[in-house]
């Protein structure tokens, strides 16, 4: 909680505002993307469901009717789903990530069954890593699997240069936070120091 806004910022802002101001880099949006969130939308007593991960259309541009608010987030609670956030920003504290990522992987009999990973600054909107997530499924939670993620997860991004950072920066970044999701959830370390050939 420390690496998100400041205190005031953490007392005053919103699940919802940050889902709906669409910051490519929201940190309760990437949260909520990876553990697949859904949304309950409502306007003049419509109401509808959407995936969070649908509701982004391009930069800033939302999936939202005029009038409809974000009535409440939910997503499901899986046993032995486990759970990691990364964030990199200029300064540690009071920042808004440069990049930042999420994972919710559970694994069954040694072999990933479930993954969700995102990432955000890496893309005009909050990035769902679904490639990435197709490659992990099915794959043990070890280095070899690590750095194929990192490498996938990597080539999904599309950054730009910006004041925080270069674009070959920001995926750099996200290759790091992609093997930090595997040495916090799996206690890999030395594995991931080297980068293979
Ligand atoms: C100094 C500072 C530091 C910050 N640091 C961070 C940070 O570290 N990490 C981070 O993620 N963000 C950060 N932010 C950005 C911002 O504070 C957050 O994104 C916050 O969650 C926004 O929530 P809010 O309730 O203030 O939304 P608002 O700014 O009030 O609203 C944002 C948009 O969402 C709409 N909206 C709000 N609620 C709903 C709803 N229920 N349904 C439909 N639309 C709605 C509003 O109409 C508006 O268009 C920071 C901002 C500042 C000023």
């Amino acid at each position: 909680m420390d690496l998100m806004g400041s205190l005031p910022i953490r007392e005053r802002a919103t699940i919802a505002g940050n889902i709906v101001n669409a910051s490519p880099i929201g940190d309760m949006t990437i949260m909520l993307m990876a553990l697949d969130a859904e949304l309950e939308l409502a306007s003049d007593g419509a109401a509808r469901r959407l995936p969070l991960r649908a509701i982004y259309l391009g930069y800033k541009t939302l999936d939202l009717r005029p009038g409809e608010l974000v009535e409440s987030i939910r997503f499901r609670r899986r046993p032995g789903l486990l759970f990691n956030f990364e964030k990199v920003s200029k300064r540690t504290f009071l920042d808004i990530a440069s990049v930042n990522s999420a994972a919710a992987i559970r694994v069954e009999n040694g072999v990933i069954v479930e993954a969700g990973l995102s990432a955000g600054g890496v893309a005009p909107v909050p990035l769902a890593l679904e490639k990435t997530e197709k490659l992990l499924r099915g794959r043990a939670p070890d280095a070899e699997t690590a750095w194929a993620a990192a490498r996938s997860a990597a080539g999904e991004a599309t950054p730009i240069d910006d004041v925080r950072g270069s674009a070959d920066y920001k995926r750099l970044l996200l290759r790091q936070l992609v093997l930090a999701h595997f040495q916090v959830l799996f206690g890999l370390s030395g594995e991931l120091v080297e980068v293979p050939a």
